[in-house]
């Protein structure tokens, strides 16, 4: 039923928990100084249950927590426990400080992937990007989580003249770790600071890997958002995610629901169904679900390149 006019069916969801965090990345958090939670109504553990609870009805097999950072909420752990009752796979996306609080859940609630975002392992750029300095303790539960039956993803998105050698370090860590590494290029969102001649494409990257790396084309999976690689005889992947450079919204499967309760179609979506209030006034969100697909665009929320004019900040909509 989550078909859109384009024949693309949707099986995928990202709940946002929240748009606080505990990191001020300088890609993702609004220039001005930004406090999250602030002025809206976030949806409950119940709340989040029972709209996730719809999707899976209407097809939904796959659910990513995200935020915001997801394991700020004081709930993190009911929230998981009641998601596990659902027929899907679930995900997180973490910035990866609060992870050894929640391992024990992640593991009870058969957590099949964790993506973790690393964007350099040098400490003076990452105090440099995130604004805070633990890169110490994501590194060691990134370890940690390695020795759990799950899938571990590491996203760095691409800043020219920041974090381009960091690419070629974080390379040589799929040799021993079977770690799947997505380097993003940076997207332009509300007051993010985006700037096209900050985006570091994929092809310049590839072709620096080339110089130091023997390495194959995978086969990308249907739904796949990035082009995926490996070095000959390395445990690890690694793939590029080119939202900017060459859109691959063709084979879309996403929908995203904020940490307020709106559904979006697309990242860069131009308008958001409010399915919380309607949720709360005991209406019928099923029609909602249905008109907003159809509303979807073909292509980048219906722009044909993208610029820096969405209406939320990446941190507001739920990566
Ligand atoms: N706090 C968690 C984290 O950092 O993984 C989850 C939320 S974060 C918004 C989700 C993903 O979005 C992260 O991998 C982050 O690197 C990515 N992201 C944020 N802003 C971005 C931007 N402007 N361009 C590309 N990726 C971005
Ligand atoms: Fe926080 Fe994640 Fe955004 Fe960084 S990318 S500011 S960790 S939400």
């Amino acid at each position: 039923m989550l078909s859109d006019n384009f024949g693309r069916f949707h099986t995928y969801l990202r709940i946002s928990l929240t748009d606080a965090c505990n990191m001020r990345c300088n890609y993702c958090m609004p220039l001005n100084s930004y406090k999250g939670n602030q002025g809206i109504d976030l949806m409950s553990s119940d709340e989040i249950y029972s709209l996730a609870n719809t999707f899976v009805l209407l097809g939904v097999t796959k659910i990513r927590l995200t935020g915001g950072e997801p394991l700020l909420r004081n709930d993190f752990a009911d929230i998981l426990r009641k998601l596990k009752s659902l027929p899907v796979t679930l995900a997180i996306s973490t910035n990866g400080l609060l992870l050894d609080k929640y391992f024990d859940v992640i593991r009870e609630c058969k957590v099949k992937q964790v993506n973790v975002s690393l964007d350099t392992l040098d400490p003076d750029t990452f105090k440099e990007i995130t604004r805070s300095g633990r890169l110490a303790k994501i590194i060691s539960n990134i370890n940690t989580l390695l020795s759990f039956d799950l899938q571990v993803k590491i996203n760095l998105v691409l800043l020219k003249n920041v974090n381009e050698h960091d690419v070629i370090d974080l390379i040589a860590w799929t040799k021993d770790k079977a770690l799947d590494i997505r380097f993003i290029e940076f997207m332009p969102f509300k007051r993010n600071g985006w700037d096209k001649s900050k985006v570091l494409d994929y092809k310049t990257v590839l072709t620096n890997i080339h110089q130091h790396f023997d390495i194959v084309k995978l086969k990308d999976e249907p739904h796949s958002t990035s082009r995926n690689y490996q070095v000959k005889g390395y445990k690890g992947s690694f793939g590029f995610i080119t939202t900017v450079s060459e859109p691959f919204c063709d084979t879309c499967n996403r929908l995203r629901l904020t940490a307020d309760g709106k559904m979006r179609n697309c990242l860069f979506a131009k308008s958001e169904t409010d399915l919380l209030n309607p949720l709360r006034q005991g209406q019928d969100i099923v029609p909602l679900i249905l008109q907003n697909i159809k509303a979807k665009a073909k292509a980048l929320g219906g722009m044909t390149e993208l610029n820096n004019q969405g209406d939320r900040s990446m941190i507001q909509i739920g990566g």
